[in-house]
């Protein structure tokens, strides 16, 4: 019996990654660190050469997108920064950035809307104020912490095909013609996802 267990350990090693992740932006990232602080098996491909540069979120909000954590066990609410507080990461995190304090809405010189965030969020939230940082400086934090943990983005590497059966799993073929295996797939590829749809 203790043969066969370590025989089983060896064909696991030598095969691919239990979970694939298609597409590196922060939610494929924030995925891969959980699953791998889970002890799983992941890689985790995206399409472009280099992490987007591009202005898109300017702020990490502590309380109003509240999420259900993907999760292996227990279902927590949490909101996205006590997720990275979970891995461990938000104090670094918060530090890059600005703490938010609040904001005034004005007609001209007439100030119309005044919001303290640590007067609203005091009591509610560890975090009580709204991080601002750029996106592209997050994902650039988040690929950071994976690489440390191992793993590293597989680059220019465009998903084109996925065929799934339940002999074989889940096969993956790309652009430049490479394939892969998974048995678990995890599309992260974005609003025009080619895995979702
Ligand atoms: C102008 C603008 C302003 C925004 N402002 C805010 C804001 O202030 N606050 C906020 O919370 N949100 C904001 N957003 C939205 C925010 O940018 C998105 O919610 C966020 O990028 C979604 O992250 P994601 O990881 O799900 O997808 P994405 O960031 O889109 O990442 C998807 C990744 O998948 C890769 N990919 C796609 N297709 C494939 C494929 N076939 N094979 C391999 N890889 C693939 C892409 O290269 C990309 O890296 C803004 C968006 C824009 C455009």
């Amino acid at each position: 019996m203790t043969n066969v267990g370590f025989q089983h350990i060896l064909v696991l090693m030598e095969t691919g990654p239990d979970i694939v992740i298609i597409g590196a932006g922060p939610s494929g990232l924030v995925a891969a660190l959980t699953l791998l602080q889970e002890g799983q098996r992941v890689a985790i491909y995206d399409a472009l050469p280099k992490g987007q540069n591009s202005s898109r979120a300017a702020a990490v909000h502590a309380h109003t997108l509240e999420v259900f954590r993907p999760f292996f066990g227990f279902f927590c609410r949490l909101t996205p920064l006590q997720q990275l507080h979970t891995l461990g990461y938000a104090e670094a995190l918060v530090s890059k950035g600005i703490k938010g304090q609040g904001v005034v809405n004005y007609d001209r010189t007439t100030p119309l809307v005044q919001i303290s965030f640590p007067e609203y969020l005091q009591g509610v939230t560890e975090f009580p104020f709204v991080l601002l940082i750029a996106q592209h400086e997050v994902e650039h934090f988040l690929e950071e912490r994976l690489n440390e943990l191992g793993v590293n983005v597989r680059r220019e590497m465009r998903l084109k095909e996925v065929e799934a059966s339940e002999s074989e799993g889940i096969k993956l073929t790309f652009e430049n013609g490479e394939t892969a295996t998974a048995t678990y797939l995890i599309g992260a590829d974005g609003s025009r996802s080619m895995v979702g749809f």
